[in-house]
């Protein structure tokens, strides 16, 4: 029987990993100028991580967890996404004795059992980035920054900023409260998922995708209302960072996002090339989620997000157009002509690569025609040909494949010449 990659679970050719190498060499580039450092936690970890931050009314922790049992009984889970393994990481750490803030990214694949479609799969990548210790509007707003340095720098135009508020721990009871009633009145109108959600975490409701429970859900009493104080100040602050330093943004009373940790500020990029799947990103602050996780108050707040990086990687190809086709062959092939000239070649190949080219060598004794057609399909620039005559004289004979014009060069001018593509 032909064995297949699991549904939903695909193979990334080069043609696709150079797009996102291009995308993780502009994160790397880009977030550490914000001074934000590497971490790698696990693929792996206890089921129990997640069904404590994310939460057990969540889609993800609900239906999507790829939770197993290990040899010893251990219920394990493959992560479905990073944030509550970064904070893990930052409470088992102790990192808050450290001085300032911690300010961590991460680049890897997460696993969920949803419905595979485009820009949507079981194991997907995600890039993300968590600042805690602190829980200041600055921080948001220099998060946010970053993220539009970034979609600048990926040359993603047209990504629109989406923001709110989903209160502070403080404000949940009141807001919970008149949620819970305005539900009540309407209860045998929603889906069945809501019906349930309404009793264990009405705030889910909200996520609701089902079309016919939308009017109903416009009616229902917003967040924004029922901010206190300090979380209106917050609020406000962030706005203001960002209007006097033009990041626009659309304020959405009804985004609180899939995960039960956030608090505060949330938000999304959405963009619109990528169809139903129109999400880019999505973040927000997280405070209280550390001492939720065993740390003591001084470990702070904290926010971050999470890139698709399959999705964003769509949004390059699309602002990239049709001259976006990142596939490059090598800079040169070189051709042996006969099996006595390889070691030369080979030599002279090592020279080559030390000087930052990208070299591949042919076998030797092909029919010269073929090996040339073979080079022009993989689209290398040059082929260098060595024969007998040329390898006693330390020389080759260099052809460019897209003219055919041909020239002899000495072995010590070839880095200069195939480096300057002349
Ligand atoms: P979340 O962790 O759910 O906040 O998602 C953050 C981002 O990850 C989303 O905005 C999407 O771009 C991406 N994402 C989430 N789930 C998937 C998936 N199943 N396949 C591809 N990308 C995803």
């Amino acid at each position: 029987m032909k064995i297949q990659a699991i549904k939903g679970m695909r193979d990334l050719l080069p043609a696709d990993t150079v797009w996102f190498q291009r995308l993780e060499a502009a994160v790397r580039e880009v977030f550490g100028r914000y001074n934000f450092e590497e971490i790698r936690t696990p693929v792996v970890e206890p089921a129990e991580l997640f069904t404590r931050s994310v939460g057990e009314e969540t889609d993800i922790v609900g239906k999507e967890m790829y939770t197993f049992a290990d040899k010893d009984g251990a219920q394990l889970t493959l992560r479905p996404e990073a944030t509550a393994s970064a904070v893990r990481a930052y409470v088992e750490h102790r990192m808050w004795e450290r001085p300032g803030l911690t300010r961590w990214y991460y680049i890897g694949p997460m696993f969920r059992r949803e419905r595979p479609q485009k820009g949507r799969y079981r194991q997907f990548y995600q890039i993300g980035a968590e600042v805690m210790g602190g829980d200041s509007a600055l921080i948001d707003y220099e998060l946010l920054a970053m993220l539009r340095m970034l979609l600048e720098r990926c040359g993603i135009g047209g990504a629109e900023l989406v923001l709110n508020s989903v209160g502070c721990a403080k404000d949940r009871p009141a807001y919970h409260a008149a949620l819970r009633a305005a539900l009540a009145e309407r209860l045998g109108e929603l889906c069945a998922d809501c019906q349930r959600r309404a009793q264990t975490n009405p705030l889910r409701v909200l996520d609701c995708k089902v079309p016919a429970d939308q009017p109903i859900i416009a009616g229902l009493p917003q967040i924004g209302d029922y901010l206190d104080s300090d979380c209106r100040a917050h609020f406000d602050q962030l706005r203001a960072l960002l209007d006097a330093n033009g990041i626009a943004y659309r304020v959405d009373p009804r985004l609180v996002r899939g995960l039960d940790y956030y608090t505060s500020t949330a938000f999304e990029f959405v963009h619109g090339a990528l169809g139903s799947q129109n999400a880019l990103l999505g973040g927000g602050r997280y405070d209280g989620l550390a001492q939720a996780l065993g740390a003591p108050a001084q470990a702070g707040g904290g926010i971050g997000f999470a890139i698709g990086e399959d999705r964003f990687v769509l949004a390059m190809q699309a602002g990239a157009g049709a001259g976006g086709d990142a596939a490059t062959g090598p800079d040169a092939v070189a051709i042996p002509l006969t099996a006595a000239e390889l070691q030369p070649v080979l030599e002279l190949s090592e020279r080559l690569r030390r000087a930052g080219l990208r070299i591949e060598v042919a076998e030797p004794g092909r029919k010269l025609g073929k090996a040339l057609e073979l080079a022009a399909k993989q689209h290398a620039r040059f082929a260098v040909l060595v024969g007998a005559a040329e390898a006693a004289a330390a020389r080759c004979q260099l052809k460019r494949l897209a003219t055919g014009d041909q020239s002899e060069v000495p072995f010590a001018q070839l880095p200069a010449r195939l480096g300057a593509g002349v």
